[in-house]
Formats: C-alpha cells, sequence, structure tokens
C-alpha cells in the first residue's frame, strides 16, 4: 500500500555538479509514474534502482528543457532494454512537435507505443483513472503553458465491523452490498434480505434496515500528493489542492530575491510554505533549486518560519505517506 515520491532531479534550469534538473518518481500501489523528466533523469533512476519497464506514465509540467530533456535518452533506452508495454506521456500539446520527432528518430525499432495525450486546462480536471487512484491537472502561473497534478487515492472500499456478523446473522450477500455502500433492507413478514441495489426497498414500517453507517467503516484515509512546478504564486492554486498530504512546490529562491522569482515566474520557499500552509497541507517537499545555493540552509529557514512542516528535495530522498488505517473498534 505504499504511496510515496522519490526526488531525483532536485535543480532549476541550471544543473550543478551535485544537481540535475527536475525529475520525480511517485509510486502508488504498484504503479510507478515519472514526474517531469530533466536531463539525466534515466542516470539517476538507475543509480536509485527504479525499474525503467515499471514506469507506466510521464506526466511533464511544461516543455521548459529542464523539465523535458532528458526524455530523449530515457525513451531510446527504454528501447533498447525491449520494452513492449505502453507508455502514455502526459504533456501540454506543444509536445506534439517533439512527439513526431520522436517517432521518426527513435520510433523507428522500438516495439512499444508512445501514447500522448495533451493536457489543457483552466481548472482542475480528471486526466486519468485506475481502480484505486484518480489524477487531476490544474494550470499553473509561469512564463509558459505549465500543468501541476494531484493524485488522490479513492475512497476505499468499506470494511464491515466483524463483531455485528454474528449477532445479526448477515450473510455473504448482505456484507458484499454492505461493503458496497448499499443499505440492506430485511422484509419483516418473509425475513428475506432484499438491498437497495434491487429497487424492492420496503416502507420503514415493514422492513429492518440496516445501514452501511452504522455495519461498516472505511479501513484507512484515502491519500493525496499534488506537484506544482514551476509556478508564481496566485490565490487559487491552495484551493485547488485544499487538505493534501503531501506537496511538492518548487522554491527556486530565498526571500532576498523575491523581484527575480516574481520577474521570472518562479516562487521563493516563503512562498511555496504559504502555498502548503493555505492549502492545510500534511508536509511540504521543496525543490527546483536555483543553482546560486550551494548551501540550501536559508531555504529550508525561511519555509519552517512559514510552515513547520517543509522539507528539502535531495537527490534520491523518498518521501513516505503513510496510511493512516482506522480502527475497527466496534
Ligand atoms: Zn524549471
Ligand atoms: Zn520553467
Amino acid at each position: 500500500m505504499e504511496f510515496k515520491l522519490i526526488t531525483l532531479g532536485i535543480s532549476s534550469a541550471s544543473p550543478t555538479v551535485n544537481r540535475f534538473p527536475s525529475a520525480h518518481v511517485l509510486k502508488v500501489r504498484g504503479r510507478s509514474f515519472l514526474i517531469d523528466c530533466g536531463e539525466g533523469a534515466q542516470l539517476l533512476m538507475k543509480r536509485y534502482g527504479i525499474n525503467f519497464n515499471g514506469i507506466s506514465d510521464i506526466f511533464l509540467s511544461h516543455l521548459h528543457g529542464d523539465h523535458l530533456y532528458g526524455i530523449f535518452g530515457l525513451l531510446s533506452t527504454m528501447s533498447l532494454m525491449g520494452r513492449t508495454s505502453p507508455i502514455n506521456i502526459f504533456a501540454p500539446r506543444g509536445f506534439s512537435r517533439i512527439m513526431e520527432f520522436l517517432n521518426s528518430e527513435i520510433g523507428k525499432d522500438k516495439q512499444y507505443e508512445i501514447n500522448f495525450i495533451p493536457v489543457e486546462c483552466r481548472s482542475p480536471y480528471f486526466i486519468e483513472e485506475f481502480s484505486n487512484l484518480t489524477i487531476e491537472a490544474f494550470p499553473l502561473k509561469h512564463r509558459v503553458e505549465t500543468y501541476g497534478y494531484m493524485f488522490r487515492e479513492k475512497q476505499p472500499d468499506r470494511n464491515v465491523h466483524k463483531s455485528l456478523i454474528e449477532p445479526y446473522g448477515l450473510t455473504l450477500r448482505e456484507i458484499a452490498s454492505l461493503k458496497r455502500g448499499e443499505n440492506v433492507i430485511r422484509n419483516v413478514e418473509d425475513g428475506k434480505p432484499v438491498t437497495e441495489a434491487d429497487g424492492s426497498g420496503k416502507d420503514a414500517a415493514f422492513a429492518n434496515v440496516l445501514t452501511t453507517d452504522v455495519f461498516t467503516y472505511r479501513p484507512f484515509e484515502p491519500r493525496s500528493f499534488a506537484y506544482c512546478s514551476d509556478t508564481a504564486r496566485f490565490n487559487e492554486l491552495p484551493l485547488w489542492i485544499k487538505g493534501v498530504n503531501l506537496l511538492y512546490h518548487e522554491a527556486t529562491f530565498t526571500s532576498e530575491m523575491d523581484g527575480k522569482a516574481e520577474k521570472t515566474f518562479h516562487s521563493t520557499a516563503a512562498e511555496a510554505a504559504a502555498c502548503a500552509r493555505d492549502a492545510g497541507a500534511g508536509k511540504l517537499v521543496m525543490g527546483h533549486f536555483s543553482s546560486r545555493y550551494r548551501d540550501l540552509s536559508q531555504i529550508l529557514k525561511e519555509a519552517r518560519e512559514v510552515f513547520p512542516e517543509s522539507y528539502l528535495a535531495k537527490e534520491g530522498a523518498e518521501f513516505d505517506i503513510p496510511l493512516d488505517k482506522v480502527q475497527d473498534l466496534r
């Protein structure tokens, strides 16, 4: 039931000898997603033992090189390694020009499909869905068309309180209905259980109703992760990611450089932290650091003054979102 972010490339446009441009892997319950693919992404994935073939989807925030140039090497290596499973790439529409190149140059010998899904929106919208996860895109405020991504676990199926099964003589069919969130209605006259799904619910006076509220509980709280890079601060963003468990937000500059941050549509550490605070986030991970900072302690300090649960992305660091299990207390 893992849900964790692995930060790989943590630098902004100019890499340093110690820091590569943006690249991150999100692992959610057996699936692996690559989020941005700066130069060196495949090298970093190898360094930290991330299986290339395990990546099913790539999400690109925008078409600046520090988020993109690693894709050529990565897709080419996937071909060399004999990949056969398709890969989805979510990116702004302009990526279609790059797709033409990929298909003509890398594409000749490859045995796998690259599916490009253009992202275009002015407010959050769903772009992909799995059995236990939804993914939304939302616009960011940068110099070019840029999108953030929100990964949300779906509400888990309900569990039936074990202590109620025997006293109420719950049948397997009734348990299955309750787990699906359907109340069970037992006909008092003939004693046969009927469910709401059957469309044959009886008047309350003639029926015993076993409600999901009483008989079931959610076994855990769904988790969420939001990715916000690159962006200047804007008012809607904290609302769009309200209550997120883990937020990645760029923090290119310290407050001393807020003029430059504004001019280049980037964020300072304090702005990233304010976004986390206003969103009611559980934890903030900052990355996309300017190459001017050899030491990142000032970035951390400024963020923690606004939002104490702030952390610096590090190459190869893992940020887990632990499962908040709900106890069966009945
Ligand atoms: Zn960037
Ligand atoms: Zn950018």
